[in-house]
């Protein structure tokens, strides 16, 4: 019983480090940063701060208002023309008659299959 006890626990021992060898843990992280479901706002922000960087890599952008859910494509390229600049943190007047909502913007990056609110505090 003895044996047996001491097998195991050094039986568990070394499963463990099987598990999770030292350079596995490593491609773990690497894989980690390149996991872009993982990047937050901040990071998505530091690759596209401005319209005409968006549009350049192909983010697809929306607005969006929670009060009548009116959701609509954004036109990156008159957005672009019109006020130039930056979508982050910014809201607007709904467009639908009647409305006294607010839209907000969310964006989805290329690669990435979800929209992402255009909320982030500057990239640090
Ligand atoms: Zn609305």
């Amino acid at each position: 019983m003895k044996f047996q006890q001491s097998y195991f626990a050094r039986r568990n021992r070394v499963q463990h480090r099987l598990d999770k060898p030292e350079h596995l843990r490593n491609m773990a992280c690497t894989m980690g940063s390149r996991n872009l479901d993982r990047w937050s706002a901040e990071d998505w922000r530091r690759t596209a701060e401005t319209v005409a960087k968006m549009r350049a890599s192909g983010w697809d952008v929306i607005s969006h208002c929670p009060k009548c859910n009116l959701t609509m494509r954004v036109d990156l390229a008159l957005i672009e023309r019109v006020s130039g600049g930056v979508l982050w943190n910014r809201q607007s007047k709904c467009r639908r008659i009647g409305c006294t909502g607010m839209v907000e913007f969310q964006g989805r990056p290329p690669r990435l299959h979800r929209h992402i609110p255009l909320r982030a505090k500057w990239p640090r």
